[in-house]
């Protein structure tokens, strides 16, 4: 299978190549590099069935040309993590939106599978547990720049849905849980990292709000094969959403400790107030749990990784000096 990733150079996008560059599938990434870093595909150059394009989804004449040599197109391209959203809602909106736009509109023109990335952000406000991918939609007002990203995924989502069926496209819509493992950079506000490297360099660990609030976290390797079982799938996926991601909860004072413990590290846990961490009015997610029944019955597919073996890859990973 050839296949076009945009966004191919982030932390998912490059896990992703590995898996499909290792079983002999050719890819193409298309990432501007603004939140991904060339870093995480600079191992692939050499391969003959690897090639890259350094642009924005903008360039409809860059993406046209990659688009018509692929039979599928993984959109990973979004903007991401909390602190862009909230500091730059415009860019997140425009990425968000006009991106799946172009992306979809090459999609119909060279007929590509095509699976787009979404968020368990659109789950909102919502306090069901678990999250199920029928469940009704709270966001919050539109005041607070936190909700644009959840209403511009959500937009992607109906895009994608409305191109399969109008168009009879074959897309697949994945909302990502809490996705982790090596190679995801902290910059962007996201736990774990940001954790680990704190325990490492025996620095306290930054626990924001009371630590009570729960989130599930999926290695990125099993989030990788949830993707390469849907794309192989389109019949039975096809206009469909799934979740993607861990069953198992935690809350994060206890993923602080559990990081201390794995580390062996001297440092304390310190907890900040959400006003501190997060731009005033900032809403943080209390539990986030996805139910993940549609994928094992539609591809057979579960998280199998613990959380004690996310940490120790990712200690790993950062311990070799190889985090961003
Ligand atoms: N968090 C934290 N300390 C940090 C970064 C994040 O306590 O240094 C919290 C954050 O407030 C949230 C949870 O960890 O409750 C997961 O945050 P992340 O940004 O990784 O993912 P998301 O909020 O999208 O679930």
């Amino acid at each position: 299978m050839r296949v076009l990733i945009t966004g191919g150079a982030g932390f998912i996008g490059a896990h992703l190549t590995r898996a499909l560059l290792a079983r002999g599938d050719s890819v193409a990434i298309l990432d501007n590099l603004s939140t991904g870093n060339f870093n995480n595909i600079r191992e692939f150059t050499p391969h003959p069935n690897f090639a890259f394009a350094v642009d924005d989804l903008s360039n409809a004449l860059v993406l046209d040309r990659l688009a018509s040599s692929a039979d599928a197109i993984v959109h990973l391209a979004a903007a991401v993590g909390v602190f862009v959203v909230v500091e730059r809602p415009t860019e997140t909106i425009e990425t968000n939106v006009l991106g799946t736009h172009a992306v979809l509109a090459a999609a119909r023109r060279y007929r590509c599978r095509t699976l787009i990335a979404s968020t368990s952000e659109v789950y909102g406000k919502g306090i069901k547990v678990p999250f199920s991918e029928d469940d009704d939609i709270v966001l919050g007002p539109s005041i607070r720049s936190r909700w644009c990203y959840a209403a511009s995924k959500l937009l992607d989502e109906f895009l994608g849905l409305a191109a399969y069926r109008e168009f009879e496209l074959p897309v697949t819509v994945v909302r990502f849980f809490n996705t982790v493992g090596p190679g995801q950079t902290g910059r962007y506000g996201m736990v774990v990292p940001r954790f680990v490297r704190q325990a490492l360099h025996h620095e306290p660990i930054t626990v924001y709000g009371d630590g009570e609030q729960s989130r599930c976290f999926c290695h990125v390797h099993d989030t990788v094969r949830a993707l390469l079982a849907l794309l192989e799938q389109p019949q039975q996926t096809a206009g469909e959403v799934f979740n993607i991601g861990s069953n198992h909860e935690v809350t994060i004072n206890q993923l602080a400790a559990t990081v201390i413990e794995r580390t062996d590290s001297a440092s304390t846990i310190q907890h900040v107030p959400y006003s501190e961490a997060y731009a005033p009015g900032f809403e943080d997610m209390r539990r986030r749990v996805p139910d993940t029944t549609k994928i094992g019955k539609a591809v057979g597919w579960q998280a199998q990784k613990s959380l004690e073996q996310i940490i120790d890859d990712v200690v790993r990973h950062e311990a070799e000096g190889a985090g961003a």
